[in-house]
This record gives C-alpha cells, sequence and structure tokens, in this order.
C-alpha cells in the first residue's frame, strides 16, 4: 500500500506556502511518501490562494490536493477571520474522520500534520491512530508562547484586556499585556479556548516542525530544548525545517516590479508591504506617502483600499485602489523617478531577493520576516494584526533584526516617524547593526538549507522519524 502524509493547512496564505514547501521537502527526502493536502473551499477565498493552488497543481505533480466537499451550513461570512479558522475545522470534523478512513482503505496514512488551527483535527486524527504532528508556520517563538499559553494565560487573574502588565515567558523578553494578540485578549472569546485547546494538544502531539532556522532564535530554542514550555510532561520533539519560503513559482504582476527595481542602484530600495491582509486607513496612506516624501528614500509601495469601516483589516475584497484619490495631490507625478507604487498585490519573495532593495516596512507576519532574513533585508516594524506586536518584541527587542517604529494608541504613525526610521535604517550607524546582523541572518539561512545544514538534517529526523512510528 502506498504510505501517504496527509496535511490540513489553515486559511489564508501564509499557512498554506509553507504546508506546500514542507510537503515537497519530505517527498525529495523520501519519495516512497506521498503527500495529500485536505482543502475546504473556504481555503481560496482568501486573497491570492487560488492562484497559488492553481500555479502547484501544475507544477508540482508529486503533491495531491484533496478537495472536501461544501459544508451545508458554512460558518457565517461575517465571522472574524481568525475565529472563521477554527470555527471551520471543527464544523468539517466528521467530514474529515470520513475522508482519513477511505483514504486509509487504500494506503497507509503515515502521519498528519496540522496546523495550529487545524488543532480541531487533532482528535480525529489521535482516534484512528495517526501519529499526528503540527507545523507551527510562525516562529520559534511562537510555537513556544503557545506550548507555554495554558501556564502563561490561564494563571493571570483576568483577561488580558482587563490587565495592564508584563508578561514573562522562558528565552523571551517580557511582553506588554496589549501587545499579546488580540484574539487573546478575552478570555470568554472562542479563539482564546481554541488557543488554550492547541496549546494542549500540541504539548501531546508526535512533534511540532517549526518554520524557522538555526540562529535566528537561539534563546527561544534553548528554552524549548530545556523543556521550559510544557508544565506538565515532557516536549514533543521539535524539528527546526526553515526557512520554508515560497520558491520560484511565478506570481503575476512580477515583471514591472522586478524591471523597476533593476533600474535603481544596489540596496537603495525601501518595500512596504502588509501581508495579505494589511490595509490601511484612509488618513494612514496620505501620511504615510508624506513619510516616503520627506524621507528621500527610494520606494517600492503596495497600496490597497482603505478597510471597510466595518470589518477591520481583514476583508479578503480587493478591488483596485483609485491611487490619486487616496494619496496626496501630485504625490505620483513627483516621486515617479525614486518611487513605484503597485496596486494590492506583488511578488514580494522575487522583490525582497532583487539585489536593489535594502529595506522592508514589514507588518511582522512570518513569511514576510523569513523571506527578509533569507534576501539579507532589515526591517522596519509595523504591525496591524493577528499575532504581529508579540513578534515585533521578538523582532526589535530579541533578535534585533528590526527599528520600532513609533505608534499612537490606535496605530497611527508620523509621517516625521517613519521618514525619521527610513533614513535610520538605510543610512545611520544605529541601522548598521541591524543591516550587519540580517546579513549574519541571510548567510544562517542559506547554510540551514543548504545539503547537510541544520534544516536539512531536522527535516531527514522528522521524515526517519515517520518510518519509527506504529502504524
Ligand atoms: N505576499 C505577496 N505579495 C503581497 C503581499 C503578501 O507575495 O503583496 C506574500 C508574502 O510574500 C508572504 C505572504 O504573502 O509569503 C504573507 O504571509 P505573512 O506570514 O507574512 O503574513 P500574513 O498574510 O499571514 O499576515
Amino acid at each position: 500500500m502506498e504510505n501517504v502524509v496527509v496535511m490540513f493547512p489553515s486559511l489564508g496564505i501564509g499557512h498554506l506556502i509553507s504546508m506546500v514547501e514542507l510537503g515537497e521537502l519530505i517527498i525529495t527526502r523520501d519519495p516512497s511518501l506521498s503527500i495529500t493536502i485536505l482543502l475546504t473551499p473556504a481555503h481560496y477565498e482568501a486573497t491570492a490562494t487560488a492562484d497559488y493552488i492553481k500555479t502547484v497543481t501544475e507544477t508540482t505533480p508529486s503533491i495531491t490536493f484533496h478537495h472536501l466537499p461544501p459544508l451545508d451550513h458554512p460558518p457565517d461570512s461575517s465571522t472574524p477571520f481568525f475565529d472563521l479558522a477554527f470555527q471551520l475545522i471543527k464544523q468539517y470534523r466528521p467530514i474529515l474522520k470520513d475522508t482519513l478512513k477511505a483514504i486509509s482503505n487504500k494506503s497507509t496514512i503515515k502521519a498528519a500534520i496540522l496546523d495550529f488551527m487545524s488543532n480541531d483535527a487533532f482528535e480525529i486524527c489521535t482516534s484512528l491512530d495517526i501519529p499526528t504532528y503540527y507545523l507551527f508556520t510562525g516562529s520559534a517563538f511562537g510555537a513556544g508562547i503557545m506550548l507555554y499559553l495554558r501556564t502563561m494565560l490561564e494563571n493571570l487573574p483576568g483577561s488580558l484586556k482587563d490587565l495592564e502588565l508584563y508578561i514573562e515567558a522562558p528565552g523571551t523578553p517580557s511582553i506588554y499585556s496589549r501587545d499579546m494578540p488580540a484574539t487573546l485578549q478575552d478570555r470568554d472569546g472562542d479563539f482564546y479556548k481554541n488557543s488554550i485547546s492547541t496549546s494542549y494538544n500540541m504539548g501531546k502531539s508526535c512533534g511540532i516542525i517549526v518554520n524557522t532556522f538555526a540562529g535566528l532564535e537561539p534563546r527561544v530554542m534553548r528554552s524549548l530544548a530545556d523543556g521550559e514550555y510544557v508544565p506538565d510532561g515532557p516536549t514533543p520533539p521539535t524539528y527546526y525545517v526553515g526557512p520554508l519560503i515560497r520558491s520560484n513559482k511565478s506570481n503575476s504582476g512580477g515583471d514591472k516590479c522586478l524591471e523597476w527595481l533593476s533600474s535603481q542602484p544596489r540596496k537603495s530600495v525601501v518595500v512596504l508591504i502588509f501581508g495579505s491582509l494589511g490595509k490601511l486607513k484612509r488618513d494612514q496612506l496620505m501620511e504615510m506617502a508624506k513619510g516616503l516624501e520627506k524621507s528621500g528614500q527610494r520606494f517600492l509601495w503596495v497600496v490597497r483600499n482603505p478597510p471597510p469601516e466595518k470589518d477591520g483589516p481583514n476583508s479578503f475584497e480587493n478591488k483596485d485602489p483609485a491611487l490619486d484619490d487616496l494619496l496626496p495631490e501630485g504625490f505620483l507625478e513627483r516621486t515617479k523617478e525614486k518611487g513605484l507604487v503597485v496596486k494590492n498585490w506583488a511578488p514580494q519573495g522575487e522583490i525582497l531577493r532583487h539585489g536593489s532593495v535594502g529595506g522592508f516596512v514589514c507588518h511582522c507576519g512570518w513569511n514576510s520576516v523569513l523571506e527578509a532574513m533569507h534576501a539579507g533585508v532589515p526591517l522596519v516594524a509595523w504591525p496591524l494584526y493577528a499575532e504581529q506586536k508579540m513578534n515585533r518584541v521578538h523582532l526589535v527587542e530579541g533578535i534585533k533584526v528590526a527599528l520600532r517604529l513609533k505608534m499612537a494608541e490606535d496605530g497611527f504613525v508620523t509621517a516625521e516617524e517613519l521618514a525619521e526610521r527610513l533614513k535610520e535604517l538605510m543610512e545611520e550607524e544605529s541601522g548598521r547593526k541591524i543591516r550587519d546582523h540580517v546579513s549574519e541572518m541571510s548567510e544562517c539561512a542559506k547554510a540551514a538549507v543548504a545539503n547537510g545544514g541544520s534544516s536539512r538534517v531536522a527535516l531527514a529526523e522528522f521524515v526517519d522519524s515517520l518510518n519509527s512510528m506504529r502504524v
């Protein structure tokens, strides 16, 4: 019988890309295995995922996408994105069970690999005796916090939103309560409860595969190795196999950006892209444009329409922005020699790898951070949603690869502040320390994924572990 590894990614392109890349690495390491990735119709709805799935289907026949049928009563489309991700998998449990049984009638399921937001599949998989692992698509820092969550949050006197204190976790700087993810602020919230459940299940899993590499997060990796995050048992084996970043499957719209970058001096351009979901309000877009002009730096900026008043930043709706209406009068004309404004989406990975790029204003999403580290591009941290404020603490104070932007309580950044930080990153001595450190991280990232590098060794250990599991 065929040996299959079944993967269940969460929604969102960042979660999907790491799963696909891991799948490809697994079959390269052991061609006797095959990979089946389970998708729901909702996986197609997030920005750019449909294009990505199509490209992978055409270019990577060794990966099979298995399409789960639509739900009779899918979650309400007004459900906030991160609650939706958990709720969807919960509702898919019966279908998932039948699907796994059907797959195991024809093949041997060697393992299931879950995203942390696919946690509701954990009990189904273990009840079918399938060895179950998690792929943590964030940092080792995030994986440590996730394992430690139940100790860290359940012992607090109330919900984070009602407290003003610093949270201590092994191997990381203290985190101010309000910098913890918005989704964890309320103890009675669904995301909070789902995350505590994930914290327990990850601690009981067969292993945690983490999208990071040796050298980037040494303090957290030591704390994980010392078992400091799991209070009541051994920490499952951790496999640092990253950076899992999108390999060269090209993305439409790239030529214009790359051509423009090629006309710019080496390491001179600042890139400003805010993840797959990030949207800035109208007044912030105006202010940002002023800041870019003031800074005198060259820039490549992806602009999206502001979020609808009600939905916050997570709406998938992506109509082309009317740039003349959103940006200051004459801005595009005045900056046309030095700047390129792109509507909605640009091939970020390829852009960051271009030799003309020297800095990146980043929303602190982990895939973006890894793409920047691999390419050796230093960061200015501009967190927007999810766990990004927490990541900022890690990036600025912990691993020192980013400058901190001063923000008002509501997240607003002034033109002066943006201009100063860009100059600091690109030209000043304090920026140089970060630039040098990021260059070292780039060497580490490349060494990790070279033949015999630490991430390849970890991958081999993971694949070997599959063969030692009782199935
Ligand atoms: N991305 C891109 N072009 C864009 C915006 C995002 O290619 O205009 C890609 C980016 O390179 C990264 C992913 O989308 O691979 C975003 O993942 P990340 O974890 O950084 O942020 P998220 O979208 O999950 O908040």
